[in-house]
């Protein structure tokens, strides 16, 4: 057994990041301008998309997002019930309705046939998850959106770098938002990108990101700005700062790197559970390639004599982290009493939740480290058979 205990989540910060901070401090632009800008360029053109919004949170930019479509009081939009408190709270911000849809059988994403049976004259848009950095089926969904005249904004806080159908996220909804929180695949410690295709939203959410002022307000202290400025929205104060950018550009840079050492451990993990009747590993769509932010291993539990709860308390005694991603919205108590909700509401997404465990899964973790959690993992599994 390890003598140390094993991070869930460590971030890998190189020297190139470090520098470009630290030169950042010393430049004296330290919030929004040059380096914010150019990983605003740079992101845009990594996942091809015409424009990119760079704010202090993927929160931030699922807001923008929601505003730029125009949600409004008394709208309803769909959001998965297994998903992080961010995507659904955003909702709510504009006094419309959350409206949950269960996973799809034995997935983690959306069901996108419920999805469909949930619309109703009020919804006005849909915020699709990418669980883990898989997208669901984006074809089919675009296409229930458009038959029903909804709009889309992508929850892709997990997606960097991933594909659907040979095509990075950022461009397949109508507008996308990505997360940079301190254990997210690439991390600016806190930020977000918002893209989108359509300069309407683009312009609209540039505006919102920094107080309903005009555009390429961050320059009226530069020498090429202009003092004057004018409100045109009451908007929000969601600008990134050029330190979080300097942390951006490199995190970009080494995206690709990061990436294949990720793959790397999900081969090792997957070839060390594909064998054990008594888990499941992630599954994988065919028409997705996931940017693995998560390794969501699933308990077959009728196989164990423990829960999952169990589970965990003895990983954690074999001084290894983990999370549970996640605890579906429905069952929460601000969700399960506005809305009347039982855990059996949406019965995929509570199985999934009593089942799942989340291992460390970061590019920082050494072959050793990984070896140490397959190991208490098959420890446990072997202590504790039905
Ligand atoms: C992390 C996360 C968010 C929020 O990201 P922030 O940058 O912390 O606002 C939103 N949705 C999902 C699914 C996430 O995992």
């Amino acid at each position: 057994m390890r003598s140390e205990f094993l991070p869930f989540f460590k971030p890998l910060i190189g020297d190139a990041e470090i520098n470009e901070v630290v030169e950042t401090l010393r430049s004296g632009w330290l919030t929004t301008g040059p380096r914010t800008k150019r990983f605003e360029e740079e992101f845009a053109d990594f996942v091809g998309a015409k424009y990119a919004i760079a704010v202090n949170s993927a929160t931030a930019a699922l807001h923008l997002g929601l505003d730029a479509v125009g949600v409004r009081a008394g709208d309803e939009v769909l959001v998965p019930t297994y998903t992080f408190a961010a995507t659904a709270e955003v909702v709510l911000y504009f006094g419309a309705t959350p409206v949950l849809v269960d996973c799809a059988p034995g997935e983690f994403n959306l069901d996108l046939e419920q999805l469909e049976s949930r619309i109703t004259p009020r919804t006005k848009a849909i915020i699709p998850v990418d669980i883990a950095g898989e997208t669901p089926d984006m074809d089919v969904l675009m296409d229930i959106a458009a038959r029903y005249n909804l709009k889309v904004v992508e929850d892709a806080a997990h997606s960097i770098p991933a594909k659907y159908k040979g095509r990075w996220v950022g461009t397949l909804a109508d507008l996308t938002a990505f997360s940079f929180y301190a254990n997210k695949n690439i991390t600016t410690g806190e930020g977000g990108m918002l893209t989108t295709d359509n300069e309407e939203y683009a312009d609209r959410a540039r505006i919102m990101s920094l107080h309903g002022i005009s555009k390429d307000a961050w320059k009226r202290y530069s020498s090429t700005g202009s003092w004057y400025y004018e409100i045109l929205q009451p908007g929000y104060k969601y600008n990134m700062t050029d330190i979080a950018a300097a942390l951006g550009l490199h995190q970009l840079q080494r995206c690709f790197e990061m990436q294949q050492r990720r793959e790397a451990i999900v081969e090792q993990y997957d070839a060390a559970f594909e064998g054990m009747p008594e888990v499941e590993i992630p599954t994988r769509s065919p028409y997705s390639q996931s940017a693995w932010h998560l390794y969501l291993l699933r308990l077959n539990l009728d196989t164990l004599k423990i829960d999952r709860n169990d589970f965990l308390d003895r990983l954690k005694a074999a001084n290894i982290g983990f999370s549970v991603h996640y605890i579906p919205l429905h069952m929460h108590p601000y969700y399960r009493e506005k809305f009347d909700y039982r855990p059996d509401s949406f019965p995929v997404a509570a199985l999934n939740y009593r089942r799942v465990i989340t291992l460390p899964l970061y590019p920082a973790m050494s072959d050793q480290d990984v070896q140490d959690v397959i190991e208490a993992v098959q420890t446990i599994v072997t202590e504790n058979r039905a």
